[in-house]
């Protein structure tokens, strides 16, 4: 619809009010994340094929990237190998946590093809799989603690991958990486602050007509504490996510902004919902409304693409690196003009 990012976030917040309603947009993750990865990377024949069906809804797909056996976080730790051979790569290794692999016609897959390169993040390349595949076997669905949702283990044993189905250049994974994770992160956030909503919703809902000791709840300045505190970072939220998807419009350097964003909304949901959850009582901590089932699903924003920690780690460089160069912090803090 040629929508930019700050659109964009109203149409997210406003589907992920209900768990399905990305779905129905066709916004979900990861086939978001993976139509602006293609829409950008992928060659006028691979977007044909790739693209155009992923884009009408008739096909999903999944991103391949990390493994159980070295860091997610780190990903010049990848072990899963792509060898050349003719006309074809041959892929060895092994994934796990391919959200929506189950049901994919193809994977965006990340695999080691550079030995000694001339920086240690340029070893991996992406490639296009067509699934069914053999060689592309599903171990199972990834119990997690909020159910099984399709987030798959894979083992893949000489899987064949013809050459022109490289996405990006040799060695260009990271770069790829980091052009599809800004946008997906801040995608993430969007949604968030839907559910975040709806959290605050329910809690001044249920504040507004429980009473106890003499008066409603909501008329308890304890609970108007949880109540303001959820308004006042629901509102910082919206307005990280608006800047840093105004940036991204923009075609400025969005990579603090979004990772503060990251980081700062995936915390504040935690917190929204938890205190939705004691304003509810135990109503709050059983499955009879979707509190419980969110406050699982928020526990993973905490460090699934880029962990509190890593995102801290590379807001302060940034911000150091800022002072030296500057004199002054501003330009790490959104360089707003105040
Ligand atoms: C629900 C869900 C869906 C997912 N979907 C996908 C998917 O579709 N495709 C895909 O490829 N992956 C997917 N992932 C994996 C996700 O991207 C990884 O979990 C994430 O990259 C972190 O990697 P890891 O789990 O190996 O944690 P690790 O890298 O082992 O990190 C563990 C912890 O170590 C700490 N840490 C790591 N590095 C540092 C550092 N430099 N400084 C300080 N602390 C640090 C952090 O606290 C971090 O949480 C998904 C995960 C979940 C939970």
């Amino acid at each position: 619809m040629g929508l930019g990012h700050v659109a964009m976030a109203a149409v997210s917040a406003e589907a992920a009010k209900s768990r399905f309603g990305p779905f129905a947009l066709n916004a979900q993750a990861p086939d978001e994340g993976n139509m602006h990865t293609l829409l950008h990377w992928a060659t006028d024949e691979q977007k044909q094929i790739y693209l155009r069906p992923l884009c009408d809804g008739r096909t999903r797909s999944c991103f391949a990237m990390t493994e159980p056996e070295v860091a997610g976080s780190d990903p010049t730790l990848i072990q899963t190998r792509a060898v050349p051979d003719g006309d074809e790569w041959v892929v060895n290794g092994h994934k796990w946590f391919i959200s929506g692999a189950r049901g994919a016609k193809f994977a965006i897959l990340i695999a080691k093809t550079e030995d000694g390169p001339e920086i240690p993040q340029a070893g991996n390349s992406a490639f296009l799989v067509d699934l069914p595949a053999p060689g592309w076997e599903i171990v199972r669905d990834v119990e997690t603690m909020s159910g099984g949702h399709n987030h798959c283990e894979i083992r893949i044993t000489d899987l064949r991958v013809p050459a022109d189905r490289m996405l990006g250049g040799r060695g260009q994974g990271h770069l790829l990486g980091q052009a599809r994770l800004g946008p997906a992160r801040l995608a993430h956030c969007m949604r968030w602050l839907g559910q975040a909503e709806t959290a605050l919703d329910m809690m001044v809902d249920r504040a507004t007509q429980r009473f106890s000791h003499g008066s409603l709840l909501s008329e308890k300045q304890g609970i108007q504490w949880l109540i303001a505190d959820s308004a006042m970072e629901l509102y910082q939220a919206k307005l990280m996510v608006l800047h840093a998807a105004y940036l991204i419009d923009q075609k400025a350097d969005f990579r603090s902004e979004v990772s503060m964003a990251k980081h700062f909304v995936a915390n504040a949901l935690g917190r929204i919902i938890d205190r939705a959850i004691q304003v509810h009582g135990a109503l709050g901590y059983s499955t009879d409304t979707p509190l419980a089932q969110m406050a699982t699903q928020a526990r993973w924003a905490r460090f699934a693409d880029g962990a509190d920690e890593v995102h801290q780690w590379r807001i302060a460089q940034r911000t150091i690196d800022a002072y030296q160069r500057d004199g002054s912090t501003r330009a790490a803090t959104g360089d707003l003009p105040l």
